[in-house]
């Protein structure tokens, strides 16, 4: 599972601390140089890790946790509220469109999941929300991704707009949100292409397919498995495309957890929903307070 050696050893850390009628500046010392050696481990940011442990820190040596009656409690609060802090502390909840329809775009790079996102999110939003959703294919290059689309849309019984692979994404899009509106769906799902690097031309593309349909929310989708570098990508489409959120996909895997951890943080952009598994209802509402206690247990 994600974060399991981060979660060992922050837990041990805490437990080391827990019972204490009296804690020291010292203690709270050894506390966070332990938190830290744990979060660069698991692959957390550094400036994000430095300015976390001084957060803790100058919260944990002052005077109403360490003259408190349970200090060590205290002190495992406040690391506790840091780390749900760190991941954006409320949950963000999903833009939707005050005049439908509501429109999701999601981008990111190939493999990333947007694909299997993008219909997880339809369909939890149908149920979640009773809407009527329409998904636009408008991922051209990979092979088989417009089938892949209409597959899951066939299990769900969701409509997939396509114009196949030989129509320009930007003139799909168009087309697609005429007939979302002609159809009258009151949400639309957008799944584009990704590369297996950024580039300018997928950057161009995006850049016009946003202008096109408008969306509430520009979803990054990110493969947590990738740590740093799914920070950096998302970084990259931020700068060009304004994220609303992030999707962090294969939390279900053993990902040591260090971009779950940086991404708010370095980009200002919240995480929204987690993958949790391949199956159409493995999608879940992020809540950091949630992840927060599981990391630490
Ligand atoms: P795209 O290229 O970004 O559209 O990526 P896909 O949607 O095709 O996903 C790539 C692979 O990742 C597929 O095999 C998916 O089943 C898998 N995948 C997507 N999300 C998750 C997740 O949350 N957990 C796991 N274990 N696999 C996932």
């Amino acid at each position: 599972m994600a974060f399991e050696s981060l979660s060992d050893r922050l837990q041990a850390t805490m437990k080391k601390i827990r019972g204490r009628g009296k804690v020291s500046e010292a203690d709270v010392k050894q506390m966070t140089r332990e938190i830290r050696l744990a979060l660069l481990e698991a692959d957390v940011n550094f400036k994000v890790v430095k300015s976390f442990v001084k957060r803790v820190q100058d919260r944990a040596v002052g005077q109403e946790v360490l003259k408190s009656l349970t200090p060590g409690q205290q002190v495992i609060k406040v690391v506790q509220e840091e780390l749900t802090e760190l991941m954006g502390g409320e949950q963000t909840k999903l833009n939707l469109a005050l005049k439908p329809p509501t429109v999701l775009l999601f981008v990111g790079l190939q493999g990333a999941g947007k694909t299997t996102s993008a219909a997880k999110l339809a369909n939890y939003i149908r149920k979640a929300h009773n809407k009527k959703p329409l998904m636009i294919a408008a991922d051209i290059y990979r092979p088989a991704a417009i089938k892949q689309l209409q597959t899951l849309g066939g299990q769900l019984n969701i409509p997939v707009f396509s114009l196949g692979d030989q129509v320009n994404p930007v003139e799909i899009v168009r087309q697609g949100m005429e007939q979302a509106k002609s159809e009258h769906h009151d949400l639309v799902l957008i799944d584009t292409a990704g590369r297996l690097h950024i580039d300018e031309g997928l950057m161009d593309e995006l850049e016009q397919i946003k202008a096109v349909s408008n969306p509430d929310e520009v979803f990054l989708v990110v493969d947590a498995m990738t740590g740093q570098d799914a920070v950096n990508v998302a970084t990259a489409f931020n700068e060009r495309l304004d994220l609303t959120g992030v999707i962090m996909t294969k939390l279900d895997g053993d990902t040591r957890g260090g971009a779950a951890l940086s991404i708010r943080s370095v980009t200002g952009t919240p995480i929204k929903f987690v993958g949790m598994g391949e199956k159409m209802d493995a999608l879940e509402p992020f809540h950091p307070d949630r992840m927060a206690s599981r990391i630490l247990g």
